[in-house]
Formats: C-alpha cells, sequence, structure tokens
C-alpha cells in the first residue's frame, strides 16, 4: 500500500518515489504527497519524474496515478515526485476555513444539515438543507469564524483508526473531527476570510468561503 506522506507532513511538495507497479498510463508508488480528489476537495497537480499527473483515483486503499506519459518507465525506478504547493496550500487553507465555518454554522443552527462541500484554490462552498435565508446568520458566523483564525490555534491530526485510515483533526477546546483531509498546523495560516450567501433551489442554502488574501500568511 501506499505510504501517504501527505498525512504525515501535509507540507511536503517534493520527494522521492519508487515506482511499483505500471499498467498503460496508470501507476503506483509507494510514496506520495499527492492527494486525490476527495470530500470535495479538488485534487492535488503534480508531476512524477517530471510526467504530468493527469488524474489520481483510490483503488480500494491504493491510490493510482495516471500519467501523461509512462514511455521508458520501469517498476522500480526512482524518480522526484513534485505538487504544485501554491495550487495545495491554498486549498490547505479553504478546506480549514471550510471546517471552521461548518462548525460554527451547526452550533448556530443546530437542526441544520450539511448535504455538500466543494473546495478549489480559490473558494469554498458548503451546501446546507435550511429553509431560512442565512443572510442574518452570516455576519455572526463570519466573526466568530475569524476569531478562531485570529487567535491561531493549534490543529492537530491524527489516525482515529490506523487499520481504516480513519482520520480526525482537532483543535483542542474547540472541536475534533473525522475527516481524512491534508489539514494546516495553526489556524492563523487562513488569514481572514469573507463569507457569501446563495440560493441554491428552495430549501437549500449555500455559504461560500473566500479568503482575503490581503490577510494572507505570505503578504503579511
Ligand atoms: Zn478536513
Amino acid at each position: 500500500m501506499t505510504r501517504k506522506l501527505f498525512w504525515e507532513d501535509p507540507y511536503l511538495s517534493k520527494i522521492e518515489t519508487t515506482i511499483k507497479t505500471i499498467d498503460g498510463h496508470r501507476v503506483t508508488v509507494d510514496r506520495t504527497i499527492l492527494y486525490p480528489f476527495s470530500g470535495g476537495q479538488e485534487r492535488d497537480h503534480g508531476t512524477i519524474g517530471n510526467r504530468e499527473v493527469t488524474d489520481v483515483f483510490q483503488q480500494g486503499r491504493e491510490l493510482m496515478y495516471v500519467l501523461q506519459n509512462t514511455t521508458g518507465l520501469r517498476v522500480g525506478d526512482i524518480l522526484p515526485m513534485h505538487i504544485d504547493w501554491e495550487r495545495r496550500y491554498a486549498l490547505m487553507r479553504l478546506h480549514f476555513a471550510a471546517e471552521l465555518v461548518l462548525e460554527v454554522t451547526l452550533r448556530s443552527c443546530p437542526a441544520i444539515e450539511k448535504i455538500g462541500a466543494h473546495i478549489s484554490p480559490d473558494k469554498a462552498r458548503i451546501d446546507f438543507l435550511w429553509k431560512e435565508n442565512l443572510n442574518a446568520r452570516l455576519p455572526g458566523i463570519q466573526t466568530e469564524v475569524n476569531r478562531l483564525i485570529e487567535e491561531d490555534h493549534t490543529i492537530l491530526s491524527e489516525y482515529s483508526n490506523v487499520e481504516n485510515e480513519q482520520r480526525v483533526w482537532e483543535v483542542p477546546g474547540f472541536a475534533r473531527v473525522a475527516c481524512g483531509g491534508t489539514h494546516l498546523k495553526r489556524t492563523g495560516e487562513i488569514g481572514r476570510i469573507r463569507l457569501r450567501r446563495d440560493n441554491i433551489g428552495r430549501g437549500k442554502e449555500r455559504i461560500e468561503i473566500l479568503l482575503d488574501e490581503a490577510f494572507s500568511p505570505r503578504n503579511r
């Protein structure tokens, strides 16, 4: 099984990996940092041996990487694996922003039901079953999430079940939530967020989450 370094250290952007199997354009590797589409979060972009990864999907607990080109590759080759770090870090920041927005929203409206989520590098969204217009609650949710970010809490990530590869994140004193994502180390890395509400049909509400780039850790 592929060793999932994206969990052990989500901040790795370049490693060396060994090709384990080759089947047409599909390969498996012994260790990886390239995260697949999962939990609504878009996949990483990257390369293996300078060949573009055009897709990655899970097959059981194995990850299959589809390469643009496998000509000349052999099982046992040790190659550099690289991910687009700017993209991944944006995904990580928006992913954890969405985690905080979800937790705060669930506490603000205990009867609300999450029905979907999507994380892309420029925005995240969470969809809910909820009869009311969420607009009135949005400023309160935004303020509370920005406060949690400002307080720069430690985020712990660990296995809740190693055998089944179940993962959990925890902000001590705030929440402990099951999720197999790649999580930041501190809430402060998110910077600051803005929320927008959208109505996506009868009885459904969407919250869109945007990063305020003026508050990006890079610009501070
Ligand atoms: Zn998560």
